[in-house]
Parts: C-alpha cells; structure tokens; sequence
C-alpha cells in the first residue's frame, strides 16, 4: 500500500500554520510544543517539506524559546504556560532535531536544577513541582531530557562490589561492559531504574504507570526505554547474567527469574497483535496506531538487547571451555584481506563476531542457526509467528474466509515490504498494512484506527512505527529518544544498545 507523503506534508502544514480557524488549533494550545514535535518530526522521517516556506530553524527556535518559563525553568506548552517534564521533553527534542541546542545554553543551569528537582526519594518523577502524579511517562521524560543536556553518562556504579568476595562468581568472568551503568549529576539514577522495576508485574510480564498498577502498552516504552537509557536493562532482564547478586543493595537476580521475565514479557507483547494487524496497549482493547511506537519501541529495545546478551554469553562460554582449542585455531586462522576491512569494532572483537557467525552456517541445508551445530531456524521463527497470527486469526478466518482469501489476492507484498525487518513474535507484514490502511487519503495525515479522524499525535507515532519495523520508505528512528538515529549518532547519545 502506498505511503502518502506528500498529502501527509499538507495534512502537517494544515495543522501548524492555516489552523486558526479550527476549534482544534485551539483546544490544542496546551500541547502546541508537542504538537510541532510530532508534525516537524514525521516530516523529517518521511524525508519531505525540507525546503518549505513554512519551516525554518529560525521559526523553530523562536516559537521553543517563547514557551520557556522562566519562573520554573522549564518549556510549557505554549506561551506563558507552567512548565511541565512532558513539554520540556518536545521541545528539547525540537531543538536537537533542529541542531539548535546552543541556543538555550543561557538556560541550562536553571533547566538542570528543575530536573533535579523533579525526583522524589523513591526514585519516580514528577511531572512538574506541583504535580503529585506517578507515572513513569516522566522518568522516560527525565531520560530524554537528561540525555539531550549531555547529563548521562557511563561510569562504574559506586555499589559494585570490586572484590566480589561474598558472591558466586569470580567478577573477572563477568563481562565488564555489563557494570557500565549510567550516572548523572542530576538525579539518583539507581533509584530512578529501582522505582521502574518496582512498577514491573510479574504475573504478568508487562510494566505499570506505578507499583501495582495495570500493565499498559504505553508504559512498555516508558520503563524498558528508561531502563535502557540508565544501561539497567540487563541487570534485570539479562537470563544469561548470574552476576547481579554482585551489586551491593540492589535486589537478587538470578538467571531463571530473568529468563522468566523475558519469556512473560514477550508473550505479553505478542499478545497486543490483533487479527487486523494493529495493536491494543491492553487486553481486550480496540487496536490503536500510536501503539505501533509504543509497543514496538520497547519490544525492539528487548530483542536487541536479547541478541547482545546472547552473543555474550555464547563467546563467554566458548573462551572458558576451549580455551586451548581456541588458541590453536587462532593460530592457523591468520584474518584473510576481507576480514581486515571489517569495521573497527572497537568495545567488540568484531572478527571473532564475524568467525562466530560464520561459524553458526548449516553447511548442509544452508540458513544460520543461534549457534554451531544446532538447526537453522529462519523457518521456524516465521513459522511460529504464523502460528501466533493464525491463531488470533483463527474466528476470522473462520467468519470472513471468502473476504480473506480476496483481500490477500490483492495485498500481495511489495518490494518495500518484503524488505522488513524480522518481527519474531509480531507479524510487521499485517502491522505495516495496518498502519498504512489508517492514512486519510483525501486530506493527509493518519487517524487511530480505519476511517477515523486523522491528528499530529497518531501520524507520527504511525510513521514512527513504520520507520521502527524497517519500511524502507521512512528514516530510521531512535526506539529509546523517539528521534531520528541521524540526530542520536550526531549527539552521541549513551545508551546500553
Ligand atoms: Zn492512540
């Protein structure tokens, strides 16, 4: 299905600039920063209006600056409005897309001392001073901002245990990238990770707004980007680290609890999918299109990170228990031309990277497997994730069989779609047909659902989807900043990815 670029362009300058008239433009006032973000923001994904009239950095940087309230030391939604952690968040986020940061260098220390201000005892964040609200929106918020003001960075926890003398394990066989946490001078970024975890269910798999509450599609983004953001992801999530208990203060992790954790978790992602493709941000929920960010944002956080770990662990074990065999192989396999023009890889030997794939190969059947020897499973992962869809499928299927049947005759993918990236548990196909299936066609922009009215709010986070399951016909996104990777790379932005 077509990606309507050009209508979405008129549909955003539509809604930022010849709007006065609406009622919408006004009931909107309060958000207007965000707004701006989310239309500027899509317009940069998509790659359109770069020359437009309409758009200048001069604009951008006026209208971000006129909502800084001055009193708190934050960004409001709009001019003369009390400042607030979420509207700090767009427009330091407009600022970055814009490469216009320098321009508040005047305000950073009063913004630093809001933020700071901003964390309680429990290690949760509040929105603003007189906002008696939990929700980890906030500490995702804190992590953005933190982040853009160059306030995080890696260091070595005070609280890791150096001689490791009363754990299992000798430290020297835990991979030190893992103890690379984040620190800021800002706030507690323990605790801020603590209070995170503590709004995780466990019966679960997914994350609440607070300890004890419901789990919320929202709040997958939220805590697994936060946790990501803070470089503690692993520390709870990681099945292969046994090595937390290390950490003086922080609560046991064992491997089995965290394989746990991340079989629940999937399964509660892969649960969102319904049988037209979109995802609800809770069970028995209609589908929504925003949830195309923020369920695959956090879900592509876990499978990546799930791939790193796994890679760890599997060269970890390799050196422990052929050691010998591996010195000899390193002799004969003296790195051909091709090898030596591999990227410099820098924290990660990227040739025995290189080797260990190389290595997984079926010589016979052809395809990789997770590791050498065991079976090739390319078929079997797009096999179960048929299995998955077919099943929520299956009433459907059963009901509107004829309609199916016709409908794939004539959704048969594109050469852009077969380019997505793998879904595992989610089938990215139905999700990119769902997305596209919600653009309005005649003035532009993309609604919550088919048929619905199109906003700002659900265009970018259904073209960020996009851009998040691969489609080649969009820029690659941040799943942590909800910025262009372009504007990540440029600022370098930590993270445990
Ligand atoms: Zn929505």
């Amino acid at each position: 299905m077509e990606l309507l670029k050009e209508k979405h362009y008129e549909f955003i300058i539509s809604e930022s600039y010849k709007s006065e008239d609406k009622f919408s433009f006004w009931w909107s006032e309060y958000l207007r920063v965000s707004g701006c973000f989310w239309g500027l923001s899509a317009l940069y994904l998509l790659d359109i209006g770069k020359d437009s009239e309409y758009i200048t950095k001069e604009k951008v940087v006026e209208f971000v600056k006129s909502c800084y309230d001055k009193k708190a030391g934050g960004f409001g939604g709009f001019q003369g409005h009390d400042a607030h952690i979420l509207y700090s968040t767009s427009a330091l986020q407009l600022l970055a897309l814009f490469d216009a940061l320098d321009s508040i260098e005047e305000y950073k220390p009063d913004i630093l001392s809001w933020l700071s201000s901003l964390q309680r005892s429990d290690g949760s964040i509040r929105g603003s001073v007189t906002d008696g609200d939990v929700d980890n929106r906030f500490s995702m918020c804190m992590m953005i901002c933190l982040s853009i003001l160059g306030q995080l960075s890696i260091d070595k926890p005070s609280n890791l245990d150096e001689k490791g003398s009363d754990h299992c394990h000798d430290t020297s066989s835990v991979p030190s990238k893992s103890f690379l946490y984040t620190t800021s001078p800002i706030i507690d970024c323990s605790k801020a990770a603590e209070f995170i975890m503590s709004c995780y269910n466990e019966t679960d798999g997914g994350f609440g707004a607070r300890p004890g509450a419901e789990s919320h599609g929202g709040q997958m983004y939220c805590c697994i980007g936060s946790l990501c953001a803070l470089r503690r992801l692993g520390q709870y999530f990681n099945p292969y680290l046994d090595h937390s208990s290390k950490l003086k203060g922080s609560s046991h992790v064992s491997c089995s609890s965290c394989s746990h954790r991340l079989t629940k978790t999937y399964l509660w992602f892969s649960e969102r999918q319904l049988p037209c493709g979109g995802l609800n941000g809770r069970p028995e929920k209609k589908e929504d299109v925003c949830y195309s960010w923020w369920l695959i944002s956090g879900y592509s956080i876990l499978r990546k990170m799930e791939s790193i770990w796994t890679l760890e662990s599997d060269t970890e074990s390799t050196q422990e228990d052929d050691k010998e065999k591996d010195d000899k192989e390193k002799e004969k396999e003296e790195p051909t031309p091709e090898q030596q023009q591999l990227d410099d890889g820098g924290y990660i030997d990227y040739l025995s990277l290189q080797r260990f794939i190389l290595s997984c190969q079926d010589i016979e059947s052809g395809g990789i497997a997770d590791r050498p020897e065991d079976m090739p499973d390319l078929i079997l992962r797009k096999m179960e994730s048929i299995w998955t869809l077919e099943s929520d499928t299956e009433s459907t299927q059963e009901d509107d069989k004829e309609k199916d049947d016709k409908e794939k005759e004539k959704e048969e993918p594109t050469p852009e779609q077969q380019q997505l990236d793998d879904g595992g548990y989610i089938d990215y196909l139905s999700l990119q047909r769902f997305i596209l299936s919600c653009q309005d066609i005649e003035s532009g922009g993309i609604a919550d659902r088919p048929e619905d009215m199109p906003d700002l709010y659900h265009l970018f986070f259904g073209v960020a989807g996009l851009a998040l399951i691969g489609d080649p016909r969009v820029k690659r996104i941040s799943p942590i900043y909800a910025l262009p990777q372009e504007i990540v790379d440029r600022l370098m932005l930590v993270s445990e990815l």
